[in-house]
């Protein structure tokens, strides 16, 4: 059979991207499934390289392709060590980013390639060419402001009729990209080229206003757009490992979307057209929550968690700033040798990407069976003697439930208020991501313990220890 050793590498290079997948969806293989997928996707790379039979398709070049895989190889290793956990969620759109510029790269060469034969360039394969343009493009301009936004480089921004304008230049990418298609224009590089630049604007507009809330679901998004880039570079040059690897991106980026679409309790036409609600930059700080809050000494909060029979800790952004994750733990196994039941309440978009907490417990060895999703944990609060908040703050901002003008209305949040004490730990009184008061701060059960999470942890295991 033609190309057999090539396809046997494609079909190996699919079971591991299949393998891995399922591995990373629990943090104690989550590694090995990463490992696994990276293998299998260089076996795919060597065999494309390499294994061609037909003279007429075999690769030349190896001097730019072996240079390409040597710069991107020690870029990306060097980058990879030395990021920071707290910088992870930049650092996975910046690669997100990437993969969209490829798919568009891919979409221009192959269109320069063929439109000189623009005869024997397929409507099929022209038509995949544009989508992978279009997505491509959309997902590494988008993918570029998601970065700048998460690094704290822009602020999000929105001008009047934005929504309008998002919809008109998506319709008119997709309305010329049929022109192009359909009437074989002359000079149809410059409407290629206009279709490029349309996508770009768009990828930029679609990101630029979209608030706290909505930002988890907005990268999930580009996720899946860049899986489906390339999986129309797969079709393109009918490379099956290519495609089910995009296939396997786009469908895992798509579900994880709708679950954030679901948790956010957001709707997906929004986020297609950027039209979520106000946000921190243009509708200012939101909340209106004023007034006083209390202090609690940590003496006081050791004794009140240490005397509690049960305790939810809540792990925010902030306990990952301060990589906190480790004394967490230990915070958790005292009190549970004290006979205080302790649980973890993770909501979805706690921290900066999808997952991020469950992640960061995993690192220090936090069991499974301690963290609890929202919708089930919401429903014991009422039960809780004291919740610990550790960094936290949109998650659990009442706001989202009581005020239509928040950025934030409509996020489900963590019901920490309805537990018998609330202790919050954070450095100040300054707002999260969103940019926005806390009413729960100034809430009578709400007692604050400023400081540095690592920091009040210890020191809270320090007095725990000595009651
Ligand atoms: P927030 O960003 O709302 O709040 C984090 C809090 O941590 C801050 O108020 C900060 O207050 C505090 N903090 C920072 N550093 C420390 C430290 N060293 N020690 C103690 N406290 C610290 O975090 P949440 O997890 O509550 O919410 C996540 C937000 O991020 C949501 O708005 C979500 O939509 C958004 N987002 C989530 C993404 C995801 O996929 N999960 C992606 C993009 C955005 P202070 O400075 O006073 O210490």
């Amino acid at each position: 059979m033609e190309y057999s050793l090539l396809t046997m590498c494609y079909l190996i290079a699919s079971i591991t991207f299949i393998l891995g997948l399922k591995m990373l969806s629990n943090p104690a293989s989550a590694r090995k499934g990463n490992q696994i997928a990276a293998i299998g996707m260089a076996i795919a790379i060597f065999g494309t390289i390499f294994l061609y039979e037909d003279e007429s398709i075999k690769l030349g070049n190896y001097l730019w392709i072996f240079g390409g895989i040597a710069i991107g190889t020690i870029i990306g290793a060097f980058a990879a060590k030395k990021v920071k956990m707290t910088d992870m969620p930049q650092m996975v759109s910046l690669f997100n980013g990437m993969g969209g510029a490829c798919a568009a790269l891919i979409s221009i060469v192959e269109y320069n390639h063929d439109h000189f034969y623009f005869e024997v360039l397929s409507n099929t394969s022209f038509m995949i060419v544009l989508a992978g343009l279009i997505i491509g493009s959309v997902s590494f301009t988008g993918s570029m402001i998601a970065w700048a936004k998460l690094d704290g480089r822009l602020q999000d921004y929105s001008f009047k009729g934005q929504h309008i304008v998002n919809i008109l230049l998506l319709f008119a990418a997709i309305g010329l990209s049929a022109f192009v298609l359909l009437a074989h224009p002359e000079h149809s590089s410059l409407y290629f080229y206009f279709i490029l630049v349309l996508s770009a604007i768009y990828g930029i507009l679609f990101v630029m206003p979209i608030g706290g809330a909505d930002m988890p679901v907005v990268i999930s998004l580009l996720n899946s757009f860049t899986g489906v880039a390339a999986a129309c570079g797969g079709f393109l040059y009918d490379n099956k490992a290519m495609m089910t690897g995009g296939i396997l991106v786009g469908a895992a980026g798509t579900l994880l979307t709708i679950l954030m679409c679901k948790a956010m309790n957001r709707s997906l036409t929004n986020v297609l057209i950027g039209s979520f609600g106000g946000n921190a930059a243009s509708g200012g700080v939101a909340g209106g929550a004023q007034g006083q809050y209390k202090e609690i000494s940590l003496s006081d909060s050791a004794v009140l968690m240490t005397y509690s029979s049960k305790v939810v800790i809540v792990p925010g952004y902030g306990l990952a700033v301060a990589q906190a994750q480790h004394a967490c733990h230990e915070l958790e196994k005292l009190l549970t040798e004290k006979g205080v039941q302790v649980t973890y309440a993770i909501h979805p978009v706690a921290g900066r990407m999808p997952g991020h907490m469950n992640v960061l417990l995993a690192e220090a060895d936090v069991s499974y069976e301690k963290l609890k999703e929202m919708e089930e944990i919401n429903d014991e609060f009422p039960s809780v003697d004291a919740v610990l908040v550790l960094g936290a703050n949109d998650v659990v901002n009442p706001a989202a439930k009581t005020d239509p003008t928040s950025p934030i209305y409509g996020m489900p949040i963590l019901d920490v208020e309805l537990a018998k004490h609330v202790i919050v730990n954070k450095r100040s009184m300054k707002p999260g991501y969103a940019g926005i008061e806390n009413d729960l701060f100034f809430r009578p059960k709400t007692s604050m313990l400023f400081g540095d999470s690592k920091k009040v942890i210890q020191d809270l295991i320090a007095e725990i220890k000595n009651l």
